[in-house]
């Protein structure tokens, strides 16, 4: 791809939006090159509106880009970009994800749009043929650009580790997660509520888990989604962790394959970004640990750079088949990693 291809990024300055910016530094297919956040931040250098919290120096050029207004007026002064990454709180998402899609490819990382009939909800090793559904939403609303979506972060880690073992006969699945503070945003959860504590609660998101891995693994006819028919029940919970969501997993399954056989379907998945080569797969979309107390998120999250899944402590379970823990890194593999890798298979499907 000789030309990079021109982005905006809105809510650039949250804990997702700082993560775009940092894996989107070198690109070789995507350049920045609108920042925008909420009207606080507009009209401001992007390092005056934002309290840059990456492991990485703040880039010097983006420090001194201007920060747009993120907002249904703003589509219009966006002008010259080629896609659109959003990582807007899901209640402005909805209606600015919207004017924004008439006009550029959508991939959005809220959840205002995902469980909307012709709008993927998009994992690119798990249900790449879904993308094709933005043919049948252009149509439908008479847009030149479209909206894909990905899934929540505690999902997508999830459903990478569930579509190996659809050849098992996947019946029932419950999750307990323990999920890290990055993942509520910035500046998140107040420290007072969170240290020293566990909080069993994370608002709407068990009902995201449970709604979106059903139509993620669905099968897509062309036209729609029909759902998986596997049963999903999830608790979760926030911990005192920076970044890494770990989740604890128990599986039923129709077959009783061996635990071997389960660690090989595991670390033998790959999928499409995998055999395109594309810029942000990672080698193992799934790397299998076989430590007692792995995987750990301070250890284990940057894995592939971020985008690896890493599973482990599989085991026979007296009640249901078999269990795990599965950890994902939720700012990139579950966000801001997950969004670019989106972007680059719909580039070179020829959908974006
Ligand atoms: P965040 O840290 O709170 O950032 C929110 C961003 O949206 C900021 O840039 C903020 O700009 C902007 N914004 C807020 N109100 C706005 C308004 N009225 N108009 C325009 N822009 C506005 O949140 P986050 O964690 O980055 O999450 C962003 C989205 O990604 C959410 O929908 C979240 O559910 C989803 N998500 C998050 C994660 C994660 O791990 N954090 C993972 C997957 C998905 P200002 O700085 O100017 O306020």
């Amino acid at each position: 791809m000789s030309v990079k291809r021109k982005v905006a990024i809105l809510g650039a300055t949250g804990a997702v939006g700082q993560r775009f910016i940092q894996l989107l530094q070198g690109h070789p297919w995507f350049e920045i090159e609108v920042l925008a956040a909420s009207e606080r931040s507009a009209g401001k250098k992007y390092k005056d509106a934002c309290n840059w919290l990456m492991e990485t120096e703040l880039p010097k050029e983006i420090a001194e880009m201007p920060v747009a207004n993120a907002d249904v007026k703003s589509v219009e002064q966006v002008g010259d970009v080629d896609l659109v990454f959003s990582s807007l709180p899901g209640d402005l998402a909805g209606p600015v994800e919207a004017e924004f899609g008439a006009l550029y490819p959508v991939f959005s990382k809220a959840s205002a749009h995902r469980m909307d009939k012709d709008v993927p909800l998009l994992i690119p090793e798990i249900n790449p043929e879904h993308a094709e559904m933005v043919k049948v939403q252009q149509k439908l609303r008479g847009w030149k650009g479209f909206i894909t979506t990905d899934p929540n972060c505690s999902t997508i880690q999830l459903a990478i580790s569930l579509k190996p073992l659809m050849q098992f006969g996947l019946k029932q699945i419950i999750v307990s997660t323990m999920q890290a503070l990055s993942g509520a945003g910035y500046p998140g959860v107040a420290s007072l509520d969170i240290i020293d504590n566990v909080v069993p609660f994370i608002s709407g998101e068990e009902e995201k888990l449970e709604a979106e891995a059903l139509k993620i693994l669905g099968s897509f006819d062309g036209r729609m989604v029909k759902n998986a028919d596997f049963q999903l029940s999830a608790s979760c919970n926030r911990v005192h962790v920076k970044d890494g969501h770990l989740e604890s997993v128990f599986i039923k399954l129709e077959q009783d394959p061996s635990i071997e056989e389960i660690e090989a379907a595991f670390a033998n998945f790959k999928g499409e970004p995998q055999k395109l080569k594309l810029p942000s797969a990672p080698i193992n979309p799934i790397v299998v640990r076989h430590e007692k107390n792995r995987p750990q998120p301070r250890f284990d999250r940057d894995a592939g750079c971020g985008m690896s899944v890493v599973v482990g402590r599989i085991r026979k379970d007296p009640i249901m088949t078999f269990k795990y823990m599965c950890l994902g890194h939720n700012t990139v593999r579950g966000a801001a990693g997950g969004g670019i890798l989106s972007a680059e298979l719909y580039v070179s499907k020829g959908l974006a």
